[in-house]
């Protein structure tokens, strides 16, 4: 995309981590000497169609967020809240006005491919309004009520949902409107999307687009990075 502001991406990295154990605001504990954040962010800076980048940072680490992606082009870190939702908000509200399309993206997933970026951008532009990345799932899901199992749910049309999600900005926007029902509940924003009717388009996800979540997600995303150090 040459010319125009580029596409917009949110970036949510305000949540504690807790499934982590203790330490610093997940986005902030670091990979291999550097913050999930800032491999997020490096990731993101190398898709050319990427435009302005708003982090959602943890209130207390604004300042320390801003030095440490201070080296980075184009990004403005604002405070995130207490749930997801609310720091995507946030981020939104921080968008030039001149952007159209955006993307939402966990900092989390830290070590997402710059080609699922570029992807979901492709699918945006040949005119999806809502588009997420989709990967199988590997495991037999149930559904349970304390301890017994009151369903078993079809494998086969079942799909895990990664970030980056894309966006015209007037839906996100309307999505993520006050009052928009249930938002709480919600885990992604293509959830509120789909609940105002609008159709949601998928592409291949990445399995490298996995989100750090537990300690061992750390481990694997070390191997990862070590990885591509070793081999780029
Ligand atoms: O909690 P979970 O790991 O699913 O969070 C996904 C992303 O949302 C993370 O990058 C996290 O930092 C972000 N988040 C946020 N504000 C919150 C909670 C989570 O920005 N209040």
């Amino acid at each position: 995309m040459t010319g125009g502001p580029g596409v917009g991406v949110l970036l949510p990295a305000a949540g504690l981590g807790l499934r982590l154990g203790p330490g610093r605001p997940k986005a902030l504990r670091t990979l291999l000497g550097e913050p999930l954040l800032v491999h997020a962010v490096r990731g993101l800076r190398e898709v050319a169609a990427v435009g302005p980048i708003v982090v959602a940072a943890p209130g207390q680490d604004v300042e320390d967020v801003e030095a440490r992606l201070a080296a980075f082009p184009g990004v403005t870190v604002v405070a995130g809240g207490v749930e997801r939702p609310d720091s995507v908000r946030a981020a939104l509200a921080a968008v030039p006005a001149e952007v159209r399309l955006v993307l939402v993206h966990d900092a989390a997933r830290c070590l997402t491919p710059p080609r699922l970026v570029e992807a979901v951008i492709a699918a945006l532009l040949t005119g999806a309004e809502a588009v997420v990345p989709v990967v199988p799932v590997a495991d037999t899901v149930k559904s349970v009520r304390g301890d017994l199992v009151t369903a078993t749910i079809e494998r086969s049309s079942l799909r895990a949902v990664q970030t980056p999600q894309g966006f015209t900005r007037v839906l996100l926007e309307r999505a993520h409107a006050a009052g928009a029902p249930g938002a709480h509940l919600h885990t992604d924003d293509a959830g509120l999307v789909e609940a105002l009717g609008v159709a949601v388009r998928t592409v291949p996800g990445d399995e490298e687009a996995f989100k750090v979540t537990r300690p061992l997600d750390l481990e694997v995303a070390q191997a990862v990075l070590q990885r591509r150090r070793n081999r780029p």
